[in-house]
């Protein structure tokens, strides 16, 4: 998880799981789409569930779970598959573009058929609302097609889920790109910050980050990018307006200071709470199987709905 996953969703996440009720999924099975290394894979879903909870999802008023630990979501997924075209899952913007990005490659079937997967994870909690990014947009339509394409045939089974814009957090971009948005996959790491980083790389990153020659702080995406980046992250650490924070600098030296001494004052209660679990793994198994407990009682009963209407039930 990086700064920009931080500032720019999983704060909203804190604040939607009060409004809603809200389920969030580590989608381990999607990450199959490519060759994993067993040992790390597992690590990884570890830290990003600690992550989660250590930034302030509470496992007592959201639903939070792994995606696998359900085989409720493999097996909805293969009769979402069974329910969508060749052509719609070759139509999806993402599977044409990562599919050439891979080249000659390896390319997994699972690359094509996922967003089937993905519809199974939406429907299975009677899934209302899903709130996603532009890229997505086209994943929860494919999964409304699939949906009603199934309560067509087989009879009234699936909450048809509508995509909704989540509340705009801030748009952090890289320290070292400041056009490119920070990414996981970013080519510099010096450009990322990490959510767990070291407060001293922090600070260095920030000292390092790319700004422009004219020397006058003023917010001003389109002109400035690495100055609008660093108040636009100062505004999201500390809740002020970007806009507002240029006036209170003449120079470069004390924005970096500040947007990297704001982060780490946002992300040191992330990082004990984090340090905390770390040392209870006992802890993030027992919360893993509350989530995991959780959300089969509403999956469990979708499934057997989807089975029924099917004609695959026992009874
Ligand atoms: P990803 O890691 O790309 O799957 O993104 C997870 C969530 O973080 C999504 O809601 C993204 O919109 C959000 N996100 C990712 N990168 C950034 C960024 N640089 N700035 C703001 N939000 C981001």
């Amino acid at each position: 998880m990086h700064l920009g996953n931080y500032l720019g969703a999983v704060r909203n996440w804190v604040d939607e799981q009060h409004k809603h009720d809200a389920f969030f999924t580590i989608v381990d099975l999607h990450a199959l789409t490519i060759p994993q290394d067993p040992a790390m894979l597992r690590t990884k879903i570890r830290e990003l569930f600690m992550l989660l909870i250590a930034s302030g999802l509470d496992p007592e008023v959201c639903t939070l779970f792994v995606q696998s630990h359900l085989h409720e979501h493999a097996e909805l997924g293969w009769i979402m598959t069974c329910t969508a075209s060749i052509g719609e899952l070759q139509r999806m913007v993402q599977f044409k573009e990562k599919s050439a990005k891979q080249g000659s490659d390896f390319i997994s079937a699972g690359l094509l058929t996922y967003p089937a997967l993905q519809a199974a994870d939406i429907v299975l909690y009677d899934a209302d609302l899903v709130p996603v990014g532009e890229d997505q947009r086209q994943h929860v339509e494919i999964t409304r097609d699939i949906a009603q394409r199934f309560n067509h045939r087989y009879g009234d089974t699936f909450v048809i889920p509508e995509a909704v814009t989540p509340p705009s957090g801030a748009r952090v971009m890289d320290l070292q790109n400041p056009t490119n948005k920070m990414s996981k996959s970013a080519e510099s790491p010096q450009g990322t910050v990490g959510v767990l980083d070291d407060f001293k790389d922090i600070e260095r990153k920030f000292k390092r980050a790319v700004t422009d020659n004219d020397g006058e702080v003023r917010y001003d995406v389109a002109a400035k990018p690495g100055v609008s980046n660093l108040l636009s992250i100062l505004g999201g650490a500390t809740g002020a307006r970007a806009q507002d924070l240029a006036a209170n600098y003449t120079q470069y030296g004390p924005l970096k200071a500040d947007a990297a001494a704001a982060v780490i004052e946002a992300l040191r209660p992330v990082q004990a709470r984090f340090g905390e679990l770390a040392h209870d793994l006992g802890e993030v198994t027992r919360l893993m199987n509350v989530g995991a407990d959780k959300a089969r009682v509403v999956a469990s009963a979708t499934l057997t709905r989807a089975k029924k209407a099917l004609g695959l039930s026992i009874d």
